[in-house]
């Protein structure tokens, strides 16, 4: 239900501060503490230090329908310096997230600032969300496979969306599917193999990346696959700079 959650009618619109508290404050700390420093070094006090304010961090990796959310917290430590968010349709699955993190936090003081969870339709509002070319990963970890054909059209990888997906992804950024469904790993493959903005990721290059590692075994739905012995199917594409032909 729509009426169920705000969504920002544009990304700026959007006040982060909430879901990386700690993270935020600390990056205003040191931008207040390097003005200073310039300040100084025009007053010639000190030499010049070389450093220059930058860009506030923004959201960077995105897990859609993250469920549970097993990948993001592998992610959140293995990628400390940033900000990840995922995002889930359901409620009290997202409240559980929420919880599940800030418990973390308070365990782990220091660790875990840098992840959250917002409760959205992630099939309609990302854009209300992040600017063009903002993300560097998206996940797509075990989606529903909405089975009947009359369904398709609410598969989250679809043309439509991908198209979505590639204006908000950096040229060179990577998105990431997997599935225990062959139908749907079929599926999503030929959606990315179709679309003009992506390219599939060499076997290689995914043995080097260490978010590839965790599709199979890191969120609640994979481990629940591997525990019935299940099959899964990944499928791994980066956004292109430009179109190739087809
Ligand atoms: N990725 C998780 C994992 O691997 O454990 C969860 C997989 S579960 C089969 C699919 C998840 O996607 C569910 O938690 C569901 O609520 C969520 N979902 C489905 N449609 C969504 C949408 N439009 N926006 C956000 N989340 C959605």
């Amino acid at each position: 239900n729509v009426a169920d959650f705000d969504v920002p009618a544009r990304p700026e619109e959007f006040d982060w501060s909430e879901h990386f508290p700690e993270f935020l404050q600390e990056w205003h700390d040191q931008q207040q503490q390097q003005q200073q420093q310039q300040q100084q070094e025009e007053e010639g006090v000190t030499q010049s230090s070389g450093q220059s304010s930058s860009a506030a961090p923004a959201v960077r990796f995105v897990d859609i329908g993250c469920g549970f959310g097993g990948l993001l917290v592998k992610l959140a430590t293995i990628y400390p310096d940033t900000l990840m968010l995922g995002m889930e349709i359901r409620d009290k699955v997202t409240a559980y997230v929420r919880e599940r993190i800030a418990s973390l936090r308070r365990e782990h003081p220091g660790s875990y600032r840098n992840a959250s969870v917002l409760r959205t339709n992630a099939m309609k509002y990302l854009p209300n969300y992040f600017k063009k070319g903002q993300l560097t990963k998206m996940f797509f970890l075990f989606p529903d496979p909405h089975f009947k054909t009359a369904n398709h059209r609410r598969r989250i990888i679809n043309t439509h969306l991908l198209t979505e997906y590639a204006h908000l992804l950096a040229p060179g950024g990577w998105l990431y599917t997997i599935s225990d469904v062959p139908e749907l790993g079929e599926w999503m493959a030929a959606k990315l193999d179709s679309h003009p903005l992506f390219e599939r990721v060499s076997e290689e290059e995914l043995a080097a990346d260490p978010a590839a590692g965790l599709l199979v075994l890191s969120s609640e739905e994979g481990q629940k696959v591997a525990r019935n012995g299940g099959e899964t199917y990944r499928n791994v594409y980066r956004r292109l700079a430009a179109p190739r032909p087809l």
